[in-house]
């Protein structure tokens, strides 16, 4: 996902551009905007974290642009193209050190497992929509 930060901030082309120039294909894309419930069930799994309410607010503000990505070790390329949760610790060069403002605010999610890859794939995107 593009977050909305990025959306806001106008570098949803640039960071679409890294992903294809990285060697990522794109198998499916779009905009769209999460209510404060999808939101909130995208990031279940964080229900009991104190940045929860925060989270799905922030996810929830605005637009987004949710993607299907693949290539050869998809999660740990993507993990290391998108740099570290907090852009201060990450790596120069990466997208969240570009892009984020904040740990909170940090330009773009990525799936941490070829499972929660699938299921988050499909949260977004119906079969027809996936090439
Ligand atoms: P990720 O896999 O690198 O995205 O990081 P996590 O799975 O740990 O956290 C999910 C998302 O929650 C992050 O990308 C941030 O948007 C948000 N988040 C994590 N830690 C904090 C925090 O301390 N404060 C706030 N406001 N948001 C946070």
């Amino acid at each position: 996902m593009i977050k909305p930060d990025a959306m806001r901030n106008g570098h949803a082309g640039a960071i679409i551009d890294r992903f294809i120039k990285e060697g990522f294909r794109i198998v499916a894309l779009k905009q769209t905007k999460l209510s404060q419930e999808k939101a909130g069930e995208f990031y279940a799994v964080h229900k009991e974290r104190p940045f929860y309410g925060e989270l799905v607010e922030f996810m929830s503000s605005g637009v987004i642009i949710a993607a299907i990505l693949e290539k050869e070790n998809a999660v740990t390329a993507f993990r290391e193209l998108i740099g570290a949760t907090n852009p201060a610790q990450a790596a120069e060069g990466t997208i969240r050190k570009l892009y984020a403002t904040s740990v909170g605010e940090n330009a773009v999610h990525g799936s941490d497992s070829d499972e929660n890859a699938k299921i988050e794939g499909s949260f977004f995107f119906s079969g027809l929509e996936q090439f």
